[in-house]
């Protein structure tokens, strides 16, 4: 099953995707664990989008999506993926639709997670990740980013049908208890 669980910065999209993965054992893709894992280890992807993420804006498309389809193309990922984090643009969504158009595969469910904006931005600024971007500003920015570049793709996808919406307030397990009733 291919499933995309999507939402503003601070939505729990990360904490959902790893009970997911355990419960229905479909890997999961965070596009923004691969980029930290990357500055952590400094490798030449990790300095190029440093920068970047520290501001809270977004990796080029041509470098996200050349690195979600080299991941997806790994033979962990034949019978599914939780895809999070991905796609971001509307670009990137006709990117991810054309490479599963190419190799036979489909989105299967697309999960929006909806939490008040003013609860997103106390869940971010205390859930002390030590995240660089967890910044007032930067959590200011990331949600702006999401607004102007990311929510459209919501839109995309409504076009064609395909979303679920799920309440995103409410406890960890109580959410998850939604996902698994919107999956079934
Ligand atoms: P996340 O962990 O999903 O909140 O992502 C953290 C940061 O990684 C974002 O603020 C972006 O700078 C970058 N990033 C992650 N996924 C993408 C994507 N699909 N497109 C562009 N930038 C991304």
């Amino acid at each position: 099953m291919n499933i995309i669980i999507f939402g503003p910065p601070g939505a729990g999209k990360g904490t959902q995707a790893e009970k997911m993965k355990h419960h229905f054992e479909i890997p999961h893709l965070s596009t923004g664990n691969i980029f930290r894992e990357n500055i952590k280890n400094e490798t030449p992807l990790g300095k190029k989008v440093k920068s970047i993420l520290d501001a809270g804006e977004l990796v080029p498309d041509e470098t996200v999506v050349d690195l979600v389809k080299d991941e997806l193309s790994k033979s962990k990922y034949d019978d599914g993926v939780i895809l999070d984090g991905f796609p971001r643009t509307v670009a990137q969504a006709k990117a991810l639709d054309s490479f599963f158009d190419e190799n036979d595969k489909k989105i299967d469910a697309f999960l929006t997670l909806t939490v008040p904006e003013e609860e997103l931005i106390n869940r971010i600024l205390s859930r002390g990740e030590g995240r660089s971007d967890d910044t007032p500003e930067m959590v200011k920015n990331r949600l702006s980013v999401y607004h102007k570049e990311t929510a459209p793709v919501l839109n995309y996808y409504k076009e064609k049908g395909a979303v679920k919406e799920i309440n995103g307030v409410g406890t960890i397990d109580e959410i998850f208890d939604r996902i698994k009733e919107a999956l079934s």
